[in-house]
């Protein structure tokens, strides 16, 4: 079974081959970070143009490079969210000329059981699992009690960890998106800045990184005004090691509660060298298995929607016509069915 999977939410427009929602065929992503990096971000109607330019090309060359041709594919599938609604919208369109004019099923997936099912392009997934989802709009621990059914149970109450290292990363005057950059700083630093760790209450599974966001900024602002010189590799690592102590610490307090069968760790933050490193450390200490995709399957790409999409296909579960790509789509409704 063929799905033909695009993947438009933000700035990178994908499309990618994969069979049985396991084994990708072609996986074709255009990224437009050229483009944003001078505006230090995402620029919306930029977005969407570029994926209107881009998207024809993208397929055909996605359809091309599996070794099919477009009368093999069983079905389409595409974001319907969440991401930007004017980028869903273009590869929205794209998906149901080519499911009505190919006369196969359309199948609207969520962008984050992408992120998450991207471990099943490289890896055997049990059940129960529990993923770990840090991108640059999500922050998230969620469990799969079991295939295709998804249960929140921890969230950020302000900002991304994606979003907070692309503001560190700002303040810094470090290029956009600013992720690898922080990443690679702390890996060269000699000393660490330490910084505050934001636990919450007790026995909560939420976070909290806008604290440590101001608390990074004012470490910058008391160097300029007293014209000390700062050392920003220590402060890149005293940041990157609050946000994996505290991602880490309540993952794992997480799977032991629930008994999961498998951790996974997923989205464009799951590329951080540290991240990886010290999940993997702690899960080999609790004899947890960890499951993380390689680096290009973390960041955005349409071979993650075509594995994810294909829970629903086996389902039977299919999107009209008439389908609306929703920016704030719900990941608990998109289970193939609701928990008693
Ligand atoms: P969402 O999936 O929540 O809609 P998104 O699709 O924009 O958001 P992704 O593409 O999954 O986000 O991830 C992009 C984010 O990952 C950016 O914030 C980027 O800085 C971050 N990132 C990428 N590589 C690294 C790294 N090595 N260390 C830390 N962050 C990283
Ligand atoms: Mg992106
Ligand atoms: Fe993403």
């Amino acid at each position: 079974e063929l799905i033909l999977a695009i993947e438009t939410s933000c700035d990178e427009t994908s499309a990618a081959v994969v069979r049985s929602g396991k084994e990708i065929c072609s996986n074709i992503v255009s990224s437009q970070i050229d483009v944003h990096e001078r505006f230090g971000g995402v620029v919306p109607e930029i977005a969407s143009r570029k994926h209107v330019e881009t998207i024809t090309r993208i397929i055909e060359a996605a359809i091309a490079q599996s070794g099919y041709t477009a009368n093999d594919l069983s079905a389409i599938a595409v974001t319907e969210g969440p991401g930007l609604v004017g980028a869903l919208l273009v590869g929205n369109v794209a998906a149901k000329g080519l499911a009505l004019a190919l006369n196969i099923p359309l199948i609207a997936t969520h962008h984050i059981a992408g992120h998450i099912y991207a471990s099943r392009l490289e890896h055997e997934m049990r059940f129960p699992a529990l993923a770990l989802v840090v991108s640059g709009g999500h922050t998230e621990l969620v469990l799969l009690p079991k295939e295709g059914v998804f249960q929140i149970i921890g969230r950020t109450r302000d900002d991304a960890v994606g979003e907070a290292y692309d503001k560190v990363a700002r303040a810094l005057k470090l290029p956009y998106p600013g992720g690898p950059h922080i990443d690679r700083l702390a890996h060269e630093a000699a000393a660490e800045i330490e910084l505050p760790r934001a636990w919450l209450e007790q026995d909560s599974y939420d976070f909290s990184f806008s604290g440590l966001k101001s608390a990074v900024l004012a470490v910058i602002n008391q160097h300029r005004m007293k014209g000390l010189e700062l050392d920003e590799a220590a402060l890149a690592k005293g940041f990157q090691q609050s946000v994996i102590d505290v991602l880490v610490t309540k993952a794992l307090r997480a799977a032991k509660q629930y008994g999961v069968e498998q951790l996974i760790l997923c989205g464009g933050v799951a590329a951080n060298r540290g991240l990886r490193q010290a999940l993997a450390l702690a899960c080999e200490k609790d004899k947890l298995q960890l499951i993380v995709p390689s680096p290009k399957l973390c960041t955005d790409n349409a071979a993650m929607i075509g594995a994810a999409a294909y829970i629903k296909f086996k389902h039977g579960q299919f999107a009209g016509l008439d389908m609306k790509a929703d920016p704030g789509l719900s990941l608990e409704k998109w289970s193939i069915e609701t928990l008693a």
